[in-house]
């Protein structure tokens, strides 16, 4: 028996969760949709779904088990909680809320009536994540220590209603809440402390340039940057270890590691080397055939694996992939960051 569900918000993110149950996950049936915009509705017919008249008619259908919300951030909570009290399973699109006490007042419904709310934070099935995590747990790089993760587009301003403060745009809350969902469960030790640089260049309400560092009580240091105007991009990832580097240079997950040939250890020489941009003695390139280039590792992952994951918590009681202590977690590093941009000051935490 597969798990009927339907979707509020037919919009892009909405029509996508439809597209991509309908091709891989057996498990769901999308029954129909709720979206405030007629011609949104229109689409979801076309589509081959019901279209419901109000959120009413489908929080009232006794055979909708489980409810897609996909609308701008700023209704997630009310919409949450509604569908929740009305007894459905809630699965919220990203940002979850604009705050973590929004957050917590979803969680203490999803408490009380002990019905399932979760989150797609879907990008932790990102293939170039899980080849940074699958090299670091094989214990390619040593200790990671420096972690930079970088998403850089040059369309310049937030789109549409991501633009907007009433709607949660902005994005801390758009890709922020990808990168430091990804970072927090990459790194098993607690945040110590947080920094963040808001930039409003082109959208005046929000930011839309940002440069976050979360340090970790392991020691490691996260750099997150996400941009709307680099015309040069950085790689993807850049991980420094005490036994290797990893770089994923972009979206196609090319790149590579290196480590240090088993005889590769350098003293230092008394000589500064003359490069182009200058002397140097501290920076001098290391000759080739001292390290030796590995492949990045591969790894198998599917963006539908967790639709999969939530049939196994509907039907066999599996612990979903998204927890409430993730998210709460997340949420306090949001709102940290959202103080620290404003005093222009690093925050100290244990998160
Ligand atoms: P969108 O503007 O394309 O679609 C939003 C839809 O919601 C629109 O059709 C709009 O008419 C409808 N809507 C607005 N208010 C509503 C309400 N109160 N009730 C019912 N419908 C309403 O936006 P989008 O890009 O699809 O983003 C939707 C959500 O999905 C956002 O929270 C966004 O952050 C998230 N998102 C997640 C990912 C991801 O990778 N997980 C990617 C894109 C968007």
């Amino acid at each position: 028996m597969s798990i009927i569900h339907a979707i509020i918000g037919y919009g892009g993110m909405g029509s996508w969760h439809h597209r991509n149950l309908k091709e891989h996950v057996p498990g769901i049936t999308v029954k129909g949709a709720w979206d405030i915009r007629p011609e949104a509705r229109e689409k979801a017919v076309e589509a081959g779904l019901i279209a419901y008249d109000s959120l009413e008619a489908l929080l009232a259908d006794p055979e909708v088990q489980l409810i897609t919300i996909a609308t701008p951030n700023n209704f997630h909570k009310d919409l949450s909680i509604a569908a929740l009290r009305a007894g459905k399973n809630v699965i919220c699109e990203k940002p979850v809320t604009l705050n973590c006490d929004e957050l917590k007042e979803i969680v203490a419904v999803a408490q009380e009536t002990g019905l399932l709310f979760t989150v797609h934070q879907n990008r932790r099935l990102d293939k170039d994540y899980r080849i940074v995590c699958k090299a670091i747990e094989d214990g390619l790089l040593g200790k990671p220590y420096f972690i930079e993760s970088k998403v850089q587009g040059s369309r310049r301003a937030m789109h549409g209603w991501r633009g907007y403060k009433v709607n949660g745009g902005g994005m801390l809350l758009d890709w922020g809440i990808h990168l430091i969902d990804q970072i927090m469960n990459m790194i098993d030790s607690p945040v110590t402390s947080v920094d963040g640089h808001l930039l409003s260049i082109f959208t005046p309400e929000v930011d839309d340039n940002i440069k976050l560092t979360l340090k970790f009580e392991n020691g490691a240091v996260a750099m997150l940057e996400m941009s709307t105007n680099t015309l040069i991009n950085a790689p993807r990832w850049h991980v420094t270890g005490t036994e290797g580097t990893l770089q994923v240079d972009n979206w196609q997950c090319e790149g590579k590691i290196m480590q240090l040939k088993e005889d590769g250890a350098m003293s230092w020489a008394d000589d500064i080397v003359y490069t182009a941009a200058g002397p140097t003695r501290t920076m001098a390139p290391r000759p080739a055939h001292t390290m030796v280039e590995l492949p990045l590792p591969e790894v198998d992952s599917h963006w539908s694996d967790y639709y999969n994951n939530i049939v196994d918590v509907l039907e066999n009681g599996a612990k979903p992939m998204v927890t409430h202590e993730q998210l709460i977690r997340v949420m306090n590093v949001v709102d940290l960051l959202f103080e620290s941009a404003k005093d222009g000051a690093g925050k100290a935490c244990h998160i």
